[in-house]
């Protein structure tokens, strides 16, 4: 798979230090980051800023970007998410260096690195509870208390620590602990946890290891393992730089440099794999690739093109603080985008049968539309036009109210890329219903016949009834109605937010045939109605299924001007 073609790269804070870095000749002036997810889920919008970060960087630098799976934690990993991590990586444009890396690869040298800090008198095994040890660690303004165990010999710990992981101690009763300071000012310092006792099977290792090591002790030495030279992460590590540092400067192994940047954020959206995976589980959505899930596998399915992602990626550019991005960017970068590469179809989202009374029933004519007027090596394609035709309901009143200008009795329209039509009357059923409408057309309007420029006051798009594909259609709205769904401010329980409208299922939509053998992921304009595409999950030759990606316009805007 190539790499996509580099946008210009605005110049950021990261950019600038590792210009410097460069310049000074630091780490011989390589350039090597990582990307590295924990595999406890799918990866979501808010992971896609990190991985145009870390992989962008890296292109741009001429260096390399690993793709690490951070998988120290036995009880919440899983292979299925290695998997959709790797393909969501790949779609998204990048490519990692070598084979995919495994922090539980390196648990042999991470324990011999433990073994070390020992020897050196750096680390001790500790015999208080979780809770206790919880408890000893004192508040922001009074210091910790020491374990009692702090001073045990290193040849004490050092045995300790071997008989911890044959496996001689139960769960919970012992665990390893760096010796730095119980009254640093710094919480993260105060003698943190680097190994506990886990007897749980590992995906990979299987039931090798009893003992896991702590993520905050795990990674910076997998960076050093890996020759990173830049370790990009998100702000809430900012405060586990100097135990990041501290880890480093007392193992001979190398010493990447840390730096923090601000979270993704999204209005109306859940950023946490393990809410999205609550969400799930309690049937809230019908899985991670629900098109209406912010993970990436459900922006694919719901027709979002890479491009769009890294584009709005780089739209909201790098910064030191965090902030709550609208809706309403991501989807203006990706109508932006759709815009250039959809090809256009007439489809009818909620049919109405037009009779066109003075066209021959047994009459079928051609008509040319183009497909795509942004891009003209689209071409254009042929739809069948006939005497009962398919109109959206919408485009048809009855009574027309001030300012219609679509169909009405008595009245004129344009039919796209066909001929101009006139209402002249309707037919119900026995209970009033408007059953269809009847329209005479002017044969003289086709396009390139002299009538074709008269003036009408409006084009509507039809299907021709006899040739069109059944299908059905699922519209959707955002999950939560609350702009920040988990915040305290949204009372903490993020279920009591979700929208009940975020999902419509239209069956009996009418489309033009010649979307019969599109395939899923081909961007898709449905003129006047927005962007779609084929759904990968539930489409079939014999049961067509659409998704709206996105409306051709902004409707955020009018919500927010309503106050709604
Ligand atoms: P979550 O809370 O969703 O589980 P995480 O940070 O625990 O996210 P990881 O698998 O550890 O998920 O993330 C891998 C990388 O992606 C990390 O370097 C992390 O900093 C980055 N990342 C995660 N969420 C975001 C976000 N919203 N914006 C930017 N980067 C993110
Ligand atoms: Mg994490």
């Amino acid at each position: 798979m190539s790499t996509p073609p580099a946008p210009t790269p605005p110049s950021d804070f990261l950019r600038e230090l590792v210009t410097r870095d460069r310049a000074a000749g630091k780490h011989g002036g390589r350039v090597v980051t990582r990307f590295p997810p924990e595999p406890n889920g799918y990866l979501h919008i808010g992971h896609a800023k990190a991985i145009c970060l870390n992989f962008g960087i890296a292109q741009e630098f001429g260096g390399v970007c690993n793709l690490r799976m951070d998988d120290t934690n036995p009880t919440t990993e899983d292979p299925e998410y290695v998997h959709a991590i790797e393909e969501d990586v790949r779609w998204l444009g990048f490519q990692w260096a070598g084979r995919t890396y495994y922090a539980s690869e390196y648990f042999e040298r991470i324990y011999e690195c433990a073994e070390q800090l020992v020897r050196k008198g750096k680390a001790y095994v500790c015999d208080l509870s979780a809770e206790e040890v919880s408890r000893a660690r004192g508040t922001l303004v009074t210091p910790g208390t020491e374990s009692p165990f702090r001073g045990r010999s290193p040849a004490e710990n050092l045995d300790l620590l071997r008989r911890m992981r044959k496996g001689e101690f139960p769960e919970g009763s012992r665990t390893l602990r760096a010796r730095i300071d119980m009254a640093h000012p710094n919480m993260n310092l105060r003698d943190p946890v680097l190994y506990r006792i886990r007897f749980a099977p590992h995906y990979r290792t299987g039931s090798e290891w009893c003992i896991y090591p702590m993520y905050d002790y795990a990674h910076p030495l997998s960076d050093a393992f890996e020759g990173i030279t830049h370790s990009l992460c998100t702000l809430e590590f900012e405060h586990h730089r100097p135990l990041y540092d501290w880890f480093l400067d007392n193992l001979d192994i190398g010493h990447p440099q840390q730096i923090e940047f601000a979270r993704l954020n999204l209005a109306y959206t859940l950023m946490s794999k393990r809410r999205l995976l609550e969400l799930v589980n309690e049937g809230h959505v019908t899985g991670w690739d629900d098109p209406r899930m912010p993970t990436l596998s459900a922006m694919r399915r719901r027709g979002y093109t890479p491009r769009a992602i890294r584009n709005f990626c780089a739209e909201v550019g790098v910064a030191k603080f965090n902030s709550l991005h609208e809706i309403a960017l991501l989807e203006h970068v990706l109508r932006d985008d759709l815009n250039r590469v959809a090809l256009r179809f007439l489809a009818v989202l909620r049919p109405l049968k037009v009779v066109i009374t003075n066209y021959a029933a047994d009459q079928v004519e051609e008509m040319t539309a183009i497909n795509n007027p942004e891009d003209p090596a689209a071409g254009s394609r042929q739809m069948p036009f006939a005497r009962e035709l398919w109109i959206e309901r919408d485009d048809f009143a009855e009574v027309p109210p001030k300012g219609f200008h679509r169909l009405s009795p008595g009245t004129e329209v344009r039919l796209r890329a066909a001929y101009i039509v006139r209402c002249t009357g309707v037919v119900k059923d026995a209970q009033g219903n408007l059953v269809e409408v009847h329209c005479t057309y002017d044969p003289e309007s086709r396009s390139g016949l002299p009538g074709a420029n008269r003036k009408v006051k409006a084009t509507i798009h039809w299907v021709s009834a006899r040739h069109a594909l059944d299908a059905e259609v699922r519209l959707y709205d955002q999950l939560f109605t609350h702009p920040e769904p988990a915040s305290d401010a949204a009372g903490g329980d993020f279920r009591r937010h979700l929208n009940p409208r975020s999902l419509e299922v239209l069956r009996g939509c009418k489309l033009e045939p010649s979307l019969a053998s599109v395939a899923p992921g081909t961007p898709l304009q449905f003129e006047r109605l927005g962007y779609f595409c084929v759904d990968s999950r539930d489409s079939r030759k014999e049961a067509l299924v659409f998704n709206r990606t996105v409306t051709l316009r902004d409707t955020w805007a009018k919500v927010a001007a309503k106050g709604g």
